[in-house]
């Protein structure tokens, strides 16, 4: 396997083997920086998601993936990560050429986080009770978790390596068979990446890569044979998926938007917190469903706090995602430029003041935002209440720590945080008051051994860690005669 030779291809890569397509239609990739194409591939169809559903079932049915130990799992996905790292170099450059991040930024923010992951599933698997005997009412029952079944796993195009990394690594090891819909923006990275995952010994059947729109992605989800649908992307497309599921009765669970808060204490030391902030907050060029995009600042200490946060995001220098030079890549296509500045119009209409506005470069066919950091923002602001998707902070004053929590919590998303203090206890403290799934102290991060998901509009169960494997397993209870004993 190469990349070169698998970014253009004809075929699609249907239970671990390469098929003919059955539909015509095709993706064309086209890079966010300079609008040249990338690559393309068949965009499958309403039977071309038939034949990976059926080719799932059939490896599932047949036990070749499922009946494997889950030592024997985990060791697969660690291999798989192995691999992603030996080639990290080719997988980095084609995943910035296609969604436009530098390939620093895709190393750290996917493949380390992707890695990571598939490293995390592997120990939550080893670590995992898989047979447990109860003692009840009626004597004793053995519990036993088993896979789901067939897994149908749609994502978005923002950080496609860690998200697929994030849906391949739980559902393979908890015995599924999976078919993965990447976002049309990003297919190419999903093909390499399926094709890698073989490598590392997944078996004939159990991964399918199904490129394509929301077609596509509607067939998976209607599909009568998927046993579990598992989605990350917005809010809206979030909402129609779980309605669909409902129709179905398909487990369902979901990784969507947020507009999450940071708050800064009055006591936090800002010189060494304001690099952060803004990292936070404009991480991906902003587009990351966790950036801490509302600044919430003690109004003691705004103008500090501001201005030491416009000398540090007027060094993220936007530009072409090949210059050593840029901190801030494009946006991922028109549609985006256009949503993210009709945001930054409307906050100057609406009376919030742009501190901070850095221009796009002068580059043709690229679609870029500069840093920006608004002030005299209210939280009942519409770019304090919607998720904007680019690198766009807005810094909100509060009097007291009762209101900053208010304010945190104001909100129809309920995702990520961060508290900034030299007092971790009173931040802790903070942190169990914020409605959101992962809070940061001093810095925000996803880490693979510990739950990660929404409250409210952000999202329906949670990845990573026990939690996360949990999401794609059955739990069966097996009763035992009256007065039957194991010795357990
Ligand atoms: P999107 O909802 O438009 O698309 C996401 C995926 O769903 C794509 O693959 C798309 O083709 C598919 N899709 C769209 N409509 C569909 C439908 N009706 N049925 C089935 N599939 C459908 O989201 P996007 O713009 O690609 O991604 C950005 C969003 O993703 C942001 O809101 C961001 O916060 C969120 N996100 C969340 C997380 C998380 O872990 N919570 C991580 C990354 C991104």
């Amino acid at each position: 396997m190469s990349v070169s030779t698998t970014i253009d291809t004809d075929q699609l890569y249907i239970g671990g083997r390469w098929v003919a397509p059955h539909s015509r239609e095709r993706l064309d990739v086209r890079s966010p920086a300079t609008g040249e194409l990338v690559g393309s591939v068949p965009a499958a169809d309403s039977d071309d998601v038939d034949a990976a559903v059926r080719a799932a079932r059939a490896s599932f049915e047949s036990g070749v993936w499922r009946e494997r130990p889950p030592a024997e799992r985990a060791a697969v996905l660690r291999r798989a990560a192995e691999l992603i790292n030996e080639r990290s170099a080719e997988l980095c450059a084609l995943i910035s050429a296609e969604m436009g991040a530098t390939p620093g930024d895709v190393a750290t923010l996917q493949q380390l986080a992707g890695t990571g992951v598939l490293n995390g599933y592997a120990d939550a698997a080893d670590a995992y009770e898989w047979e447990e005997t109860r003692h009840g009412l009626f004597g004793e029952s053995l519990v036993v978790r088993e896979p789901v079944g067939v897994v149908g796993a749609i994502i978005a195009w923002n950080v496609p390596l860690f998200l697929l990394c994030n849906k391949f690594g739980p559902a393979l090891a908890a015995g599924c068979s999976v078919v993965l819909k990447p976002a049309p923006e990003t297919p190419l990275n999903a093909n390499v990446l399926a094709e890698l995952f073989t490598e590392a010994g997944v078996p004939e059947g159990v991964i399918s890569v199904v490129p394509g729109g929301v077609e596509t992605g509607q067939a998976l989800v209607d599909h009568p044979d998927v046993d579990k649908i598992t989605f990350t992307g917005s809010t809206a497309t979030g909402r129609s998926i779980a309605a669909r599921c409902g129709e179905t009765l398909k487990r369902c669970s979901l990784e969507l938007g947020g507009k999450s808060a940071a708050i800064v204490l009055d006591d936090a030391d800002i010189a060494a917190s304001a690099p952060m902030l803004v990292f936070s907050g404009m991480l991906n060029a902003g587009q990351a469903c966790v950036a801490q995009t509302r600044v919430l600042v003690p109004r003691s200490r705004h103008d500090e706090v501001v201005q030491a946060m416009v000398d540090v995001a007027a060094t993220f220098t936007p530009g072409l995602p090949s210059d050593p030079d840029t901190k801030i890549g494009p946006l991922i296509n028109e549609r985006q430029f256009q949503k993210v500045s009709g945001y930054i119009e409307r906050g100057k209409a609406g009376g919030a003041t742009a501190v901070l506005e850095v221009a796009g470069p002068e580059a043709a066919g690229g679609h870029w935002v500069g840093p920006t950091i608004f002030t005299g923002v209210s939280n009942d602001m519409e770019i304090a209440r919607e998720e904007i998707f680019g690198p766009v902070i807005s810094v909100i004053a509060y009097d007291d720590v009762d209101e900053a929590v208010a304010i945190a919590n104001d909100s129809d998303y309920g995702l990520a945080g961060s508290v900034w203090t030299a007092d971790v206890p009173r931040g802790i403290e903070i942190a169990k008051r914020v409605r959101t799934g992962t809070v940061g102290i001093n810095w925000y991060a996803i880490d693979p051994a510990s739950p990660f998901g929404g409250y409210k509009n952000s999202g329906i169960g949670r990845e990573n860690g026990r939690e996360g494997l949990e999401s794609y397993l059955e739990h069966k209870s097996i009763l035992m005669p009256m007065g039957y004993s194991s010795g357990a």
